[in-house]
């Protein structure tokens, strides 16, 4: 009962898509309940309300799905949680991130946005470690940004938070394809740490933020 209050909201995406074994193409069907059961670690690190926002492939989006989404996060913000987790797919979630750090200034927690490069339904999926690390930032961290969380590195060793605003997916479907530009990552999520790497960011005012 200790813990933080996470909430996470699905949009779609490879991260929610299931693979149509009779097509070979994917379809975005997981919502964010369905992370929690197949994910159930993510309850160790925050208490957690699970949300679908909508369900698209992240090309379909229009600015309009923005507003949307950004009068979603504000109906969750208000209910006073810790921080915001925001599943969506990896092609568009860079302009998205970049839209939402504008329309969602005056908030002041963390708002990660997240994805994979490959279906949830996969075990080699990139989604599992995206999500905990998206989740321990979002109830962890004192960075109160709009921030994309995913790999660093090809392999399970930390992810990046970067600036909504400086981010962009370099790559169609390297795990570590979200990359800073002109300026270095906020911070480096480990799975028992969070290691600040530029420390100009606008902070959270809560004193349960202190765990960096
Ligand atoms: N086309 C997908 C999307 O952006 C790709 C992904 O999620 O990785 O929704």
């Amino acid at each position: 009962k200790n813990l933080p209050s996470v909430s996470i909201l699905s949009t779609g995406g490879t991260i929610s898509s299931k693979v149509d074994y009779r097509t070979g193409g994917v379809y975005a069907d997981y919502t964010a309940s369905d992370f929690l059961i197949m994910c159930p670690e993510l309850r160790d690190i925050a208490n957690i309300n699970a949300h679908k926002a909508m369900s698209l492939m992240s090309e379909d989006m229009l600015p309009r799905d923005w507003i949307g989404m950004a009068k979603i996060i504000e109906n969750e913000i208000k209910k006073k949680v810790d921080g915001i987790v925001v599943t969506h797919g990896t092609d568009t979630l860079h302009f998205s991130t970049a839209a939402l750090s504008f329309m969602l200034e005056e908030f002041n927690i963390p708002i990660i946005f997240t994805g994979s490069q490959r279906s949830i339904d996969r075990g080699s999926s990139d989604a599992f470690f995206n999500l905990s690390c998206a989740v321990k930032a979002a109830a962890q961290s004192d960075i109160a940004e709009v921030m994309t969380c995913m790999h660093g590195t090809s392999n399970d060793d930390y992810c990046l938070l970067i600036r909504g605003t400086k981010v962009r997916k370099m790559h169609t479907s390297r795990r570590d394809a979200f990359r800073p530009i002109n300026e270095t990552a906020l911070a480096k999520v480990y799975p028992d740490k969070i290691e600040i790497l530029n420390q100009e960011y606008k902070k959270t005012d809560r004193m349960n933020k202190s765990k960096v």
